[in-house]
């Protein structure tokens, strides 16, 4: 998974493609036990909204959960 991002597009809050992938499995489990992973992973949430390739890898993820 390659991000495109530069410089000018993160943010301080963004903890990155690496640091999001390795919390993603976490931060499904959160969303789907209908708790809120932003609340926990707030640098997480703040790259899904900065980076799209991975945010649809947590939507695609969710929805796999949710159809568990
Ligand atoms: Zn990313």
């Amino acid at each position: 998974m390659i991000c495109e991002l530069g410089a000018a597009g993160t943010t301080l809050d963004d903890v990155g493609c690496d640091e999001a992938m390795a919390v993603l499995h976490i931060y499904v489990d959160l969303a789907a036990a209908g708790q809120d992973p932003a609340e926990r992973y707030p640098g997480v949430a703040a790259h899904f909204a900065a980076c799209g390739a991975c945010a649809e890898d947590f939507a695609g993820l969710l929805m796999a959960a949710a159809s568990d």
